[in-house]
């Protein structure tokens, strides 16, 4: 069946022509659309392309950074004021991908994709939507809610400034080196204050249907001094309250027993 695309040069439009059409979806940068396209996806005919300049934007707004939802990886890797994304950005395929693949197709992406997204939920992100001026929905609340929003247009991505760009980490576990997709994705957020940590988050990628937040470890952690009792606390509740996924790339066994190893080492800083 033959895929037809609409082209707005408004979002707004795009969002109202969205609501009453379940057979469209908006196109990013196509990195995954296209691939259901040639694939033969009947669960779609019509592609919304989005030519809106604001989508492209990347601007301070107070103490946080906004991100349009049509900025690509390579966009933010090269952006001075989101160094600290640029690990996260860069796991993300290989160079062509990362040159079309945008932050909303991210948050929108299936297991076992979302690296980026992973690091956005550990940051604190928030998430804007056409129609909703400037109101940010949290990211624990937009994952949480992602099957039912799929009707949305993202505009927009908030995350806070870092002061320390390093107190946020990255690691990423795939068993085709350098380049495979990820097995899980570990992000931590570890601000510090009077040598304590506090405001510890943390997310695991492809650990379940979304990436998602880890109470246990984010309360083993908090007002530690990031010390080896504290790591090890840490390490020791790796996973509950989890249900990883048996796929092609793991089981949910061996998904458990690494991952403590895994964020013992993000937490060591031994992410090279
Ligand atoms: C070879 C290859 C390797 C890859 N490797 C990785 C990897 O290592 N890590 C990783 O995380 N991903 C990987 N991906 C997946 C993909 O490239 C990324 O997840 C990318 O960020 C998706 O963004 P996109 O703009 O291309 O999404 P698209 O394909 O355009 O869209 C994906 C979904 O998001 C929705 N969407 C897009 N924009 C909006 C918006 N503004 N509002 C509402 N919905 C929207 C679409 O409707 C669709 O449902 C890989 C893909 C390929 C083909």
């Amino acid at each position: 069946m033959p895929v037809r695309v609409e082209t707005f040069s408004q979002v707004e439009e795009a969002a109202r022509a969205l609501s009453s059409n379940q057979k469209a979806r908006i196109y990013g940068g196509g990195t995954i659309l296209m691939r259901s396209v040639n694939e033969g996806d009947q669960s779609f005919d019509t592609l919304f392309r989005l030519t809106d300049p604001t989508l492209k934007d990347i601007r301070s707004e107070g103490d946080r950074v906004l991100i349009g939802a049509a900025v690509t990886m390579a966009e933010i890797i090269r952006h001075r004021d989101l160094s600290f994304l640029a690990d996260a950005a860069r796991a993300v395929g290989g160079p062509a991908i990362r040159t079309t693949a945008t932050i909303a197709g991210n948050l929108l992406a299936p297991p076992p994709y979302g690296d980026l997204a992973t690091a956005l939920v550990a940051l604190g992100a928030e998430v804007r939507f056409a129609g909703q001026g400037s109101a940010n929905v949290p990211i624990d609340e937009f994952m949480r809610d992602r099957e039912s929003r799929k009707g949305s247009v993202v505009t927009a991505v908030s995350v806070p400034r870092l002061a320390d760009p390093t107190a946020l980490r990255f690691l990423k576990v795939t068993r085709v080196k350098p380049k495979g997709v990820a097995l899980m994705s570990i992000a931590a957020l570890l601000p510090r204050a009077g040598g304590r940590i506090d405001g510890f988050r943390i997310a695991y990628g492809n650990m379940g249907p979304t990436p998602l937040r880890v109470a246990a470890v984010e309360r083993a952690l908090e007002g530690s001094s990031l010390d080896e009792a504290g790591i090890t606390r840490a390490a020791a509740v790796a996973t509950e309250g989890l249900d990883p996924p048996t796929d092609a790339l793991a089981s949910a066994w061996y998904r458990r027993e690494v991952a403590p190893v895994h964020l013992r080492r993000l937490l060591l800083g031994q992410t090279g």
